[in-house]
């Protein structure tokens, strides 16, 4: 294990960056610094849904039991529909051993649990990264208020406009989808009192909704993905009409249950939905990259923070190996080499699915899309829910070290 004043910063403390200074402070046992450029930890007023993946590793790290009492179980599987409300398939909700079960979290709630996991004069607010200085065997930071820091390593988890990411010499263009979601919650006692507790999906003329329940089942998430090309154009994100919403789906081809939900929703806003292609290289020297900084997806996967977690957990495993600060730089290496291939299988899957969801392109062929989402829920079962990423770095670590170095 790295020597206990070994210090590593980490920039972002979103889900990313809290998750990771948890498992490296309780995995790897070395000392963080959170550097935050908001004034305070916050969420957008949404859901996320943390799946069996990522909850191995919360498990693991002691934190599962408070997420799961913020959050939200479903009742069964959930489903994919057509826009009548007709079935397509049963969604994976759990993995195959049935241990870990999907959980709608609400956002600024998982935010809390994690936060409060970590010790507080550890996190700094109102920092802004401007610029890494690799100098030597370690890194020296300059913030926007002035204030410079010296760390033996870094962490980049600071989103999809990551200031690190351009340290390690990665410049990936954002991708614009064609596509905005409205987002935001609803209150659960605004719908009908049988309105069932799983999530649903209902696929149509271009255009998806999705909804689960959150926060103990008192509110319900909801994602509406429709096509614009408004984010070419301006901001990435803002408020919106709920009647610019209710437009998007009010033909006579949606199920009249879908209207009874948006007929519930008080207030939305939309969000651009950008990717990047998979980047080439996720560290150099003691820098290295978690998250979105490394990985920004769509989110038809539902998998973009449950592979920061899993990122997280990885990251510790290979930092626990090194013994000195001057080994970083090969635990980082080892971690990429682990981490970049499944995060791009998600990245392109994530893409593949909104086509599908959206019946665009070769899924103009309905029927094949349908068969496709039924092959689609039994490999996210096995590839995704089943993936444990403290097995497969421990795994990959045994291998690197019985492999002699050149
Ligand atoms: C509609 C939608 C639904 C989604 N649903 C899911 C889901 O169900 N499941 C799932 O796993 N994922 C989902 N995602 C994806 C998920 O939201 C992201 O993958 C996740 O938020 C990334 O976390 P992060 O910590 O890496 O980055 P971020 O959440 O972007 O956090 C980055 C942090 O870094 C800070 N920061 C940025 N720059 C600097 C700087 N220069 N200096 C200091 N601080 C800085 C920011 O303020 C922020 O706090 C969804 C995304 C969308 C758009």
């Amino acid at each position: 294990m790295v020597s206990q004043s070994t210090s590593i910063a980490i920039i972002g403390g979103g889900m990313g960056g809290l998750t990771a200074a948890i498992a490296l402070t309780r995995i790897a046992g070395v000392e963080v610094t959170i550097f935050e450029q908001a004034s305070r930890l916050g969420e957008v007023g949404a859901g996320v849904t943390v799946a069996p993946n990522a909850q191995r590793v919360l498990d693991a790290l002691g934190v599962l039991d408070r997420v799961r009492e913020a959050g939200a179980v479903p009742d069964g599987h959930g489903v994919y529909q057509n826009s009548m409300g007709g079935l397509v398939t049963d969604a994976a909700w759990e993995d195959s051993a049935r241990q870990y079960r999907n959980i709608g979290m609400y956002r600024p709630d998982l935010i809390s649990v994690l936060a409060s996991e970590v010790a507080p004069a550890t996190i700094r607010l109102g920092h802004r990264l401007a610029a890494v200085h690799h100098s030597g065997a370690g890194v020296r930071l300059d913030f926007e208020n002035g204030e410079t820091a010296e760390f033996d390593a870094l962490i980049g988890a600071d989103g999809i406009h990551s200031v690190v990411r351009r340290a390690i010499g990665q410049f990936p263009e954002p991708v614009y989808s064609g596509y905005i979601v409205y987002r935001g919650v609803v209150d659960a006692a605004r719908l009908p009192a049988d309105w069932p507790m799983i999530s649903q999906v209902w696929m149509g003329d271009e255009r998806h909704f999705m909804c689960y329940p959150l926060k103990q089942r008192k509110l319900f998430n909801f994602v509406a993905g429709v096509p614009s090309d408004r984010p070419l154009a301006g901001p990435w994100s803002g408020p919106a009409e709920v009647s610019e919403l209710a437009a998007e789906f009010s033909s006579d081809i949606w199920d009249p249950r879908l209207a009874r939900f948006i007929d519930a929703i008080e207030e939305t806003f939309w969000w651009g939905l950008f990717d990047h292609e998979p980047l080439t290289n996720w560290s150099r020297g003691p820098i290295a990259l978690l998250g979105d900084a490394a990985h920004t997806m769509l989110p038809h996967q539902g998998q973009g923070v449950n592979q920061a977690i899993e990122d997280s957990m990885a990251l510790a495993t290979f930092l626990r190996a090194a013994k000195t600060p001057a080994d970083i730089p090969e635990a980082f290496r080892r971690y990429t080499a682990v981490r970049m291939q499944r995060t791009a299988i998600l990245q392109h899957g994530s893409r593949r699915s909104g086509w599908m969801f959206d019946a665009q392109h070769e899924f103009a062929d309905l029927a094949k899309r349908d068969a496709d989402l039924r092959v689609g829920r039994d490999f996210r079962r096995s590839a995704v829910f089943d993936y444990d990423a403290q097995k497969v770095a421990e795994q990959a670590l045994t291998r690197f070290e019985r492999t002699p170095v050149a």
